[in-house]
């Protein structure tokens, strides 16, 4: 690969025409669609959006309040996917359960209970199976101030029908809430499902001579609402596309497409509409080359390989060869390489750690243009020889293992 042709000021100029929060099913998030569309034409090439929708739930209503033994209303936000409370809320006991330990949880029949951490579904079965009238999760640290009080947006994902609503507090509140000795509490939550539309943008390089054998490269371009995802992830969209328009120049023998996925946030909507529109076609699928979380410039550069071990060790001699230091971890990756991978395409994310993933402090002030041409050229350095090689070498097959936990980790999405 000739390394010169791929710019990391490039790529930084082309992040600054994203500088807005892009959340899914938004006109925002609809408005950065449209402008990787006009990037991709501005390349010679003809860039298809291919819109889907998908149900996500909006707030109404979600409050806290100490009722005993004193009064007083506290800011919370509602866990989404958590369902509504009676009108008026529920009213009980108040109990502080730290980590959700058995012994915290044998106290919590019938009371609302708070514990340390976002409440996920096991935690939340935990919960339920105590009794608890419903929940709160502390978030934040103790040195924020100003905005940073204003407690994260949580999502409870993977319980049908929960029985239970949540919360979460700002630990500033959590505190005062303990040690003035609160012992009874009103939890209201109210919540709707609603369907919103999204789209993904995606163009196709076609191979000179092996052309119907096909490799993937995809980023999300969505964020969450708290914060414009520079980091998380628009730096890997404009990775992507400036391997795009490498890839433009220099024709790959494979057919290359190039994925900006939607809705990745709501729990990778995108890529899952994505396989759904193109079932057929996935037999003809090699490998999918995902970037999620990069361009910082302290942090270290990780490939998480979905996939056989041995491709983990091709993998890693790419790396040597181009020179490039990089870690590895074998198994499953939480972003939308997980579902070209339980559609039994070997996949990787390529994940730069880094700060600030889904605050508002994730901007473009933390962004590198060193960092974004590091890792454009470790994908490109990838992705051109797998184009290029006489018999494509991986595995196809996802090893038994691996099957298992994206069985469950798209579960009950
Ligand atoms: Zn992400």
């Amino acid at each position: 690969m000739d390394f010169t042709q791929i710019s990391g000021k490039r790529q930084l100029a082309f992040m600054q025409d994203f500088d807005y929060i892009r959340e899914a099913g938004t006109e925002a998030e609809q408005r950065a669609a449209e402008r990787i569309a006009e990037e991709i034409r501005s390349l010679g090439l003809t860039p298809e959006t291919e819109e889907f929708t998908f149900d996500t739930y909006e707030i109404t209503e979600a409050g806290f309040a100490v009722t005993s033994p004193y009064q007083k209303e506290y800011t919370v936000t509602g866990y989404l996917g958590s369902g509504s409370t009676p009108e008026g809320g529920v009213e009980a006991p108040f109990l502080y359960a730290e980590n959700g330990d058995d012994i915290s949880l044998s106290y919590a029949s019938g009371k609302i209970v708070m514990v340390n951490a976002p409440v996920r579904a096991d935690m939340y079965e935990k919960l339920e199976k105590a009794g608890a009238a419903g929940f709160l999760s502390i978030c934040g640290s103790p040195i924020d101030s100003g905005e940073d009080l204003k407690p994260a947006l949580c999502t409870l994902r993977k319980v049908e029908q929960p029985a239970i609503q949540g919360a979460c507090i700002h630990c500033t509140d959590a505190v005062r809430i303990v040690e003035e000795g609160a012992s009874r509490a009103r939890l209201t939550l109210s919540q709707r499902k609603v369907t919103r539309t999204s789209r993904n943008v995606r163009v196709r390089i076609q191979g000179t001579d092996r052309a119907e054998e096909i490799l993937t490269l995809t980023a999300h371009f969505d964020s969450v609402p708290a914060g414009p995802g520079a980091y998380d992830n628009m730096a890997g969209a404009a990775i992507i596309m400036e391997l795009c328009r490498y890839f433009a120049a220099n024709r790959p023998r494979r057919t290359l497409e190039f994925i900006w996925f939607g809705a990745e946030e709501k729990g990778l909507k995108g890529s899952l509409a994505y396989v759904e529109a193109h079932r057929e076609e996935l037999k003809r699928h090699r490998f999918n080359m995902n970037v999620d979380l990069a361009g910082q410039l302290v942090g270290g550069t990780v490939i998480g390989l979905t996939g056989d071990a041995s491709i983990c060790s091709m993998l890693s001699w790419l790396a040597h060869e181009a020179g490039m230091g990089t870690g590895f971890v074998n198994g499953i990756w939480g972003s939308d390489s997980n579902t070209f991978a339980w559609n039994g395409i070997p996949a990787m994310t390529l994940n730069r750690d880094g700060f600030g993933m889904h605050t508002r402090h994730d901007t473009l002030a933390l962004i590198s243009p060193w960092s974004l041409e590091r890792s454009a050229r470790l994908l490109g350095y990838i992705a051109e020889h797998l184009s290029e090689t006489e018999v494509f070498p991986f595995v196809q097959e996802i090893p038994e293992d691996m099957k298992k936990k994206l069985d469950e980790y798209f579960g009950q999405m």
